[in-house]
């Protein structure tokens, strides 16, 4: 089966502001279906504490990165907060896609955009915070960027935000519990 013959909906791109906790909501999409096909991206980012290569991200050098795009291996990639390079390898998404089982993306704007450009069938699905002041808020409280960096994420968040309007649906994420259930509703998961 080629992409444009695969069903709706069956390719879920999720996208939303850093520290938004869109990371929180696909966790806990996991945790209910372990067994939903979640793609595990490339990255040039060095691993944080406790991330593990392969499982939360594939780690990869400038070179690697280079040689994955070069030979077509992206379904696509960018520049994510003008730092580090971030993609979602095309072959363990296209072999979902073609047994007909769902795939779930967890990228940012730009690849949210290029997905739609390549397979508009593809769902778009905004997590949003409940106000910027929280989100402010949850990005200091989650420690794990200096000043600097936080800074610049928050002016990728300003942007990002002002796309919402681009995706199919828009969850706020005001419980992680809740934004969960919505999203099992968009992906047409039952529990
Ligand atoms: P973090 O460095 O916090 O893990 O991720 C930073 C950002 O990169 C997040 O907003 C996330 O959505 C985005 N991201 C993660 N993987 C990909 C990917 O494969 N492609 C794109 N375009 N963005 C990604």
């Amino acid at each position: 089966m080629t992409v444009a013959q695969v069903p709706p909906a069956r390719l879920t791109v999720i996208a939303g502001p850093t520290a938004v906790g869109k990371g929180t909501v696909v966790t806990e999409l996991r945790r209910r279906h372990p067994d939903l096909f979640v793609s595990v991206s490339a990255t040039t980012r060095p691993p944080r504490p406790g991330e593990r290569d392969g499982v939360h991200y594939h780690f990869v050098s400038d070179a690697e990165f280079d040689h994955l795009v070069a030979s077509g291996q992206m379904l696509e990639w960018a520049l994510v907060h003008g730092t580090h390079r971030y993609g979602t390898p095309r072959r363990p998404v296209q072999e979902r896609l073609d047994a007909g089982e769902p795939a779930v993306l967890e990228i940012d704007l730009d690849g949210a955009r290029q997905v739609r450009a390549a397979m508009p069938q593809a769902r778009l699905v905004f997590i949003a915070p409940p106000s910027w002041e929280e989100l402010v808020a949850r990005l200091i409280g989650r420690g794990t960027e200096a000043p600097a960096e936080r800074a610049r994420r928050l002016d990728t968040a300003r942007v990002e935000l002002a796309a919402a309007d681009e995706f199919d649906h828009i969850i706020v994420n005001d419980s992680v519990a809740r934004a969960t259930d919505q999203l099992e509703e968009v992906l047409g998961l039952s529990r």
